[in-house]
């Protein structure tokens, strides 16, 4: 850090995102990106707009908050358009923690919660997920601060039902719970049906997993119209044309097409149920996962190991050095076929250990 770095940020610790090497091609299991190509409609759609880029892109981002808002059956007024939903929890957690309201977060869930908090210091509470790595929702209730958690967490993929999301929101008027659903649309309820019914929840989520737009860089904010307002505010303080032109109309034709959508989806989690049953056949002890991945362990090696075996074998996936689950490998799901080398590739280390 050079002397001119600003006092108020010799504390922060960046977030360090997976590899995303550009030497020779690995089988990426690191990011929880989707194996599919976008639509052609939406690269279609990205191409149009590519030859406009002299043009600022709209800053009201309408069409597209009304092609989101109509996945649920809300309104445009519902909705804020982020540059990545990791833009949006910054925008969140700016707009509504500070010095005296903090964080609360499960102790293992999205790296970049305790990031925002440092950056923007915040005080970071995290707590504790149970023995089995799910949120206990009575935990938080003597708690004074806001509530960020991710459902299906992440790193874990477990999934909590929507009562209990229902019970957090709940528990406490005067504090708010902001629920990222990176995850939701492999399997989970989503929490978007409650907005209506209460003014203290934020549900933010991604078209970089479910939607296959990661580069894209499109993540939404659902909330009550007031919440949005703030929010709003916050962004147009920032950078009003913070959604580009190409992603903001690739985004919008990628959920207008529901079929593609859907037999993304479907496909991953029938991927997922493969890919779950064989690392259990190899012994793997392998956490119920209602996302993209799956958090998996063996007692033949270590998390870091298998990593680094894969990973010479040319498969990346994901070993987290946070203490909990430190012996895991977290795998994204893949194609059928690239799961399928995944599995054989992880007979043949297992074989070479014995
Ligand atoms: C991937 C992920 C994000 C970030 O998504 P972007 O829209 O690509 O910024 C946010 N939250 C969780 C839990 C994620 O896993």
């Amino acid at each position: 850090m050079t002397k001119y770095f600003s006092s108020r940020l010799k504390g922060i610790s960046p977030y360090v995102a997976g590899e995303q090497p550009q030497d020779k091609s690995y089988i990426k299991l690191n990011t929880n990106e989707s194996p599919f190509p976008p639509a052609k409609g939406v690269t279609q759609a990205a191409k149009e707009q590519a030859g406009k880029l002299n043009l600022y892109s709209d800053p009201t981002c309408l069409p597209l908050k009304r092609a989101a808002a109509d996945l649920y059956g809300l309104q445009a007024e519902n909705v804020l358009c982020g540059n990545g939903s990791d833009e949006v929890l910054f925008f969140t957690f700016l707009a509504f923690c500070s010095e005296s309201k903090g964080m609360a977060c499960p102790d293992v869930s999205y790296g970049f919660y305790p990031v925002l908090c440092s950056l923007l210091n915040i005080p970071y509470i995290p707590v504790p997920l149970t023995a089995d790595f799910t949120i206990n929702v009575q935990d938080y209730a003597a708690i004074n601060a806001n509530v960020c958690i991710a459902n299906p967490n992440a790193q874990t993929g477990v999934y909590l039902p929507l009562c209990r999301v229902e019970e957090l929101v709940r528990q406490n008027a005067d504090r708010l719970v902001v629920v990222d659903e990176a995850y939701i649309d492999f399997g989970g309820d989503s929490a978007v049906k409650l907005i209506n019914k209460y003014g203290n929840l934020i549900v933010v989520q991604t078209m970089s997993k479910s939607r296959s737009l990661a580069g894209g860089r499109v993540g939404f904010a659902f909330a009550d119209k007031n919440l949005i307002c703030d929010l709003e505010a916050v962004r147009n303080s920032f950078n009003p044309y913070n959604v580009n032109r190409m992603s903001m109309f690739a985004a919008e034709q990628s959920l207008k097409d529901k079929d593609y959508f859907l037999y993304c989806t479907k496909n991953i989690m029938q991927t997922r149920q493969f890919t779950t049953e064989q690392l259990r056949k190899l012994g793997f002890t392998v956490l119920p996962s209602m996302a993209n991945f799956v958090l998996a362990k063996t007692d033949a090696m270590g998390g870091r190991q298998l990593y680094l075996k894969l990973k010479q074998r040319g498969i990346l996936v994901r070993h987290l050095n946070d203490d909990r689950i430190k012996d895991f490998v977290r795998i994204t799901i893949g194609s059928a076929e690239q799961m399928a080398v995944f599995i054989e590739t992880l007979k043949d280390i297992l074989k070479e250990t014995v």
